[in-house]
């Protein structure tokens, strides 16, 4: 079956169309700049479609001048917030999209953009099959006492303020792979997850299930990030708020300003590591804050699934930067962590063990591909509603 991904964000929409049975991408590509006006603006430049419908048409056109009159099966929407109803991947309705959009206040960026995307397919294939597939439903198995903040309990029943956790789909992709890779069955696994990117998120596997992630309410909680904070004391925003920034000015700075370009003023991890190489303060200290607090929460987990079997680095940062893993793993010689130095510095694109043989557990470096992970849900979703 031929599966179009679909990302869709406010502004953009990356796509990908892929053969599930071969696990191959045909084509792929990024529409920007969508609803930003064309020449509107002080700047002329700015050219870009309409709206969601038209950057579409601009992907269907796109995919026939590479591939011909190709016929797509279905069509996989990476959803970013599935609340506590979505536990799966589902095959979409209206009555699906409206759920979706019901869940537009716990995702104010992404969700509505999400069903833009649904809706532009909708109207343009009525009979092409589509799937969600949720950011967030991989960590419906978090146990209670780690979806819980301390708050009353009025904020939860009211608001739905807990931990829901993201960075689902690509978890528990990892999390397969690193089974197949140490010979067990995907339930049997248990071990401890870094996703790294410009997003970064850690999650504790229990039996193949998620029983911990670092990502809260939002994406914002949990690891130092490329732009983004991390975990800090609550009390900062209301001595802010006091000071007179508004909740904006604070959302921006938590979540654009922050992290690895706050500490070092660069998000790029392979810039940060350069710049420490050379002697910048800054960037060595912006290293040693990132791989501290990951090393404390892999800790965390490790007790979390009662003695993690593995530790995984996937994405970005998790898969190239074999300086930032050594960092890492440099903190973790109270759980017998060892990288093997030759095998942690080789390149390659396979899923691979870089610790030493004398390793009290084995350290992995997982590729992840979310988008071939949606394109497996959604053809499996398809085929069961057959
Ligand atoms: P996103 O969350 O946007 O999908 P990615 O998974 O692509 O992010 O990760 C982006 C991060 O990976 C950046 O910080 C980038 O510096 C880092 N990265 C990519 N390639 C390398 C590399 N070869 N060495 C070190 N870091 C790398």
């Amino acid at each position: 079956m031929l599966v179009l991904v679909i990302n869709s964000g406010s502004s953009s929409l990356k796509y990908q169309v892929r053969d599930v049975a071969a696990g191959t991408v045909l084509t792929e590509g990024l529409i920007e700049k969508i609803g930003m006006g064309n020449g509107g603006g002080g700047d002329g430049e700015i050219e870009g479609p309409r709206d969601h419908a038209e950057a579409l048409e601009l992907v269907d056109a796109a995919i026939h001048q590479e591939l011909g009159g190709l016929e797509l099966g279905a069509v996989g929407h990476r959803v970013v917030h599935g609340g506590e109803r979505f536990a799966e991947p589902v095959l979409i309705d209206n009555e699906i999209t409206r759920a979706i959009e019901r869940l537009n206040p716990l995702a104010p960026l992404h969700n509505p953009a999400n069903v833009l995307g649904i809706r532009a397919i909708t109207r343009k294939w009525p009979d092409m099959p589509q799937v969600a597939v949720f950011d967030t439903a991989f960590h419906r198995t978090l146990p209670e006492h780690a979806w819980r903040y301390a708050v009353p309990d009025e904020l939860y029943t009211n608001h739905g303020i807990r931990r829901y956790g993201f960075h689902g789909t690509s978890h528990e992709y990892v999390a397969r792979r690193s089974a197949a890779l140490l010979d067990l069955p995907p339930e049997e696994f248990d071990g401890v997850i870094a996703h790294l990117g410009n997003g970064a998120s850690v999650t504790a596997i229990r039996g193949g299930q998620s029983v911990d992630t670092s990502m809260g309410f939002t994406p914002l909680e949990g690891l130092v990030m490329g732009t983004r904070s991390g975990d800090l004391d609550p009390s900062i925003l209301v001595f802010l708020g006091r000071a007179g920034w508004t909740p904006e000015d604070i959302d921006s700075m938590l979540n654009r300003e922050s992290g690895l370009k706050g500490l070092a003023g660069n998000n790029d991890m392979r810039t940060v590591v350069e710049a420490a190489e050379s002697g910048d303060a800054k960037a060595a200290m912006a290293l040693a804050v990132a791989s501290y607090r990951l090393a404390k929460y892999i800790g965390g987990y490790h007790v979390a699934v009662g003695g993690a079997k593995a530790l995984v680095f996937t994405a970005g940062i998790g898969e190239n930067s074999s300086q930032f893993r050594a960092l890492v793993a440099d903190r973790l010689g109270a759980l017998g962590i060892e990288l093997d130095a030759g095998l942690n510095a080789k390149r390659s694109r396979e899923p691979r063990v870089i610790s030493a043989p004398s390793s009290a557990i084995p350290v992995l470096v997982v590729p992840t591909d979310e988008e071939r992970a949606i394109a497996e849900a959604t053809a499996a979703v398809v085929g069961s509603n057959r």
